[in-house]
C-alpha cells in the first residue's frame, strides 16, 4: 500500500494525524494511506511559503516565466508517469489523461510563463503629479481540488498564481491525491525553488484549515455547489479572495438544421466524455422536434458501442466512476428518472468488465421523453447520464434552456450562423460553444455565472484573479 505525505518546503513530510485510505476505482480495492496533513505542517508550509514568495516576487516576469517554461517542459516530458496517475487517481481512461489532462497542464504553465514578462500596469498624469498603477501578487494562495481533473486542476491553478508572483498550496481531493504530489516534485525538479509549490492532503478539515487561515490571501475552489457557499463563508472572516468552479447543468440545443453526425457526435462527446463526471458536461440535450426520434436512435447506437472497462487498455472509451457512493449516487438518479416517467433507452446499469469486477462501473445511460421539472433534468448528476428533451422553437428553446441556477456551459449546433449568434447571446452561462463543445484553449476563459460560481481559470483574466491593484501618487 502506498503512503501518501504532504510535500512541504521541497520534500515529502510525515504527520502524525489521522490516515485516510484511497481506494482504486477500477478494482475497489484500497492503494494507499493519504496522510492527513495537522494543523503543524501546515503551519509549516505557511512559514515556507512566506519566504519562498518573497524572493520569487522579487524576480522580474521574465525570471519567473524562465523557470515556469523549464516546469512545462519537464510536465510534458513526464506524459507517461502522469498520465499512469491519473488514471490511478481518478479511474479515468489512458487515452484521455494522456492526450487531455497531462498534456493541457504543461501548457498551463507554458502559456502562463509566456505571460508572467508582459504583466503591466497602467500610468497616469496630473498637474505637478504622476501615478502609476501595478499589478502586484497577492501573496500565499491556495488551491482546493474536485477529483475529476487533478493534473489539470493543479496545474490550471498554480500556473498564474505562480506567474504573477505568489506562492500556491493545494489540496488536492481525498479521493485523488496522487497527482498533485508527482506535479510538486516535477516542478520542484525542474528548478522552481522549495516552498513556492506545497500539497497538503485530507478531508474536508484540512480544507477548512486553509480558509481560515489569515496568512492566505486567497482560495480557489474547484467543487460541489454547496462546498462553494462553505468556503465563501469560512474564508470571511480573513477576507480571503474566493474563486468557485462549481457545478452545472448544460443544454445542448440542437436545432433541425444542425449538420446531423456532428450534433450526434458532439451530444455522445458532452455527455460521455471521462465518464460524465465533467462539470461543464451538457447533459441537457434539446433536439429540436422534427430530428428528435431520428437523433435518439443515432445516439443510441453511438451510446451502446462505447467500450465501458479497464481505463489502462487503449479501446476502452469509459472508465469508473470515482468511487462506490458516486456510483451509488448515480444508480439512485437513474432509478428517479425511472420513476418519473422518463424513458430509459439504454444504458444506467452497474457493469463488471473482465478484471476490474470490484470496479465502479456503469453503462452510458440516455433518457428521452424528459421534462424540464424532473428531478434528473434539474439536478447535476455528474456520471454518464444523458437526457434528451424535444422542443419547437427557438425562444421557447432559450427559455427553458436557462430555466436553471447554473451557468458553466451551454452549446449550440445550428448551420445558420445568424441564429447561432443570437441564440449564444441569450444564453446565461459563461462558457458558450457553437458546434462545438468542451474546448479550453490555455488562452480562453473558462468559469461560471449564476450558481456555478465566479472567477475564470485559464487566460488572462486567470492572472487578474491572482493579482491586486496598487497605486502610488507622486508629488512633483
Ligand atoms: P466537493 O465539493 O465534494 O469537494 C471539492 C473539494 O473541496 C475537495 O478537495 C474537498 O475535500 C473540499 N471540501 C469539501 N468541503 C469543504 C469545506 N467545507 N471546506 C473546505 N474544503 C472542502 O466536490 P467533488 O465531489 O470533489 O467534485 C465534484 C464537483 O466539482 C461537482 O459538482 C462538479 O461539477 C464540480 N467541478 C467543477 C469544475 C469547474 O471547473 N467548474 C470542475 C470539476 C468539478
Amino acid at each position: 500500500m502506498d503512503r501518501i505525505k504532504a510535500f512541504i518546503n521541497g520534500s515529502f513530510k510525515t504527520s502524525d494525524g489521522d490516515v485516510l485510505v484511497k481506494i482504486n476505482p477500477v478494482n475497489g480495492r484500497p492503494i494507499a494511506e493519504v496522510e492527513k496533513t495537522t494543523d503543524t505542517l501546515l503551519q509549516d508550509a505557511i512559514e515556507a511559503a512566506k519566504i519562498a514568495q518573497h524572493d520569487w516576487s522579487s524576480l522580474t516576469g521574465q525570471e519567473r516565466g524562465q523557470i515556469m517554461a523549464k516546469v512545462s517542459k519537464k510536465l510534458a516530458d513526464s506524459l507517461h508517469e502522469l498520465t499512469r496517475l491519473e488514471v490511478k487517481d481518478v479511474g479515468k481512461v489512458w487515452s484521455e489523461a494522456f492526450s487531455s489532462d497531462v498534456p493541457c497542464g504543461a501548457e498551463a504553465y507554458e502559456f502562463f510563463g509566456s505571460l508572467a514578462a508582459t504583466i503591466t500596469g497602467t500610468s497616469h498624469k496630473w498637474t505637478n503629479a504622476r501615478g502609476y498603477a501595478e499589478r502586484v501578487p497577492l501573496g500565499i494562495c491556495a488551491g482546493i481540488g474536485a477529483w475529476n481533473y487533478p493534473t489539470q486542476i493543479a496545474c490550471w491553478k498554480s500556473a498564474p498564481a505562480l506567474a504573477m508572483g505568489n506562492a500556491f498550496i493545494l489540496k488536492p481531493s481525498e479521493m485523488t491525491p496522487y497527482t498533485a504530489n508527482a506535479i510538486a516534485e516535477i516542478v520542484t525538479e525542474a528548478g522552481l525553488p522549495a516552498g513556492l509549490f506545497q500539497v497538503v492532503h485530507g478531508d474536508f478539515s484540512v480544507g477548512q484549515a486553509l480558509c481560515k487561515h489569515p496568512d492566505i490571501a486567497k482560495i480557489s475552489l474547484t467543487g460541489g455547489l454547496e462546498t462553494g457557499k462553505k468556503i465563501m463563508s469560512q474564508s470571511a472572516s480573513t477576507l480571503k479572495k474566493v474563486t468557485l468552479e462549481l457545478g452545472g447543468k448544460a443544454p445542448l440545443i440542437v436545432f433541425s438544421d444542425a449538420d446531423f453526425d456532428l450534433a450526434v457526435q458532439t451530444a455522445i462527446d458532452a455527455n460521455f466524455y471521462t465518464a460524465g463526471e465533467v462539470c461543464s458536461n451538457a447533459t441537457r440535450v434539446f433536439i429540436q422536434d422534427k430530428i428528435a426520434n431520428k437523433f435518439i436512435e443515432a445516439v443510441k447506437e453511438k451510446a451502446e458501442k462505447l467500450k465501458v472497462g479497464d481505463p489502462m487498455l487503449e479501446d476502452t472509451q469509459i472508465g469508473a466512476m470515482i468511487s462506490e457512493q458516486h456510483l451509488e449516487k448515480v444508480l439512485s438518479y437513474i432509478a428517479i428518472g425511472k420513476s418519473e416517467g422518463a424513458n430509459l433507452v439504454t444504458g444506467g446499469e452497474r457493469q463488471f468488465p473482465k478484471n476490474c469486477e470490484g470496479g465502479f462501473f456503469i453503462s452510458p445511460a440516455i433518457f428521452s421523453n424528459c421534462e424540464d421539472d424532473m428531478q434528473i433534468v434539474r439536478e447535476e448528476i455528474f456520471g454518464p447520464v444523458m437526457a434528451v428533451l424535444s422542443f419547437d422553437n427557438e425562444e421557447e428553446v432559450i427559455c427553458r434552456a436557462n430555466n436553471t441556477q447554473y451557468g458553466l456551459g451551454a452549446g449550440v449546433l445550428t448551420s445558420d450562423l445568424s441564429r447561432a449568434y443570437r441564440v449564444a447571446d441569450k444564453l446565461d452561462a459563461g462558457n458558450i460553444w457553437i458546434n462545438s463543445y468542451n474546448l479550453i484553449p490555455p488562452d480562453w476563459p473558462f468559469g461560471g455565472v449564476k450558481q456555478s460560481g465566479f472567477g475564470r481559470e485559464s487566460s488572462i483574466y486567470a492572472l487578474e484573479s491572482y493579482s491586486q491593484i496598487k497605486s502610488t501618487y507622486v508629488q512633483y
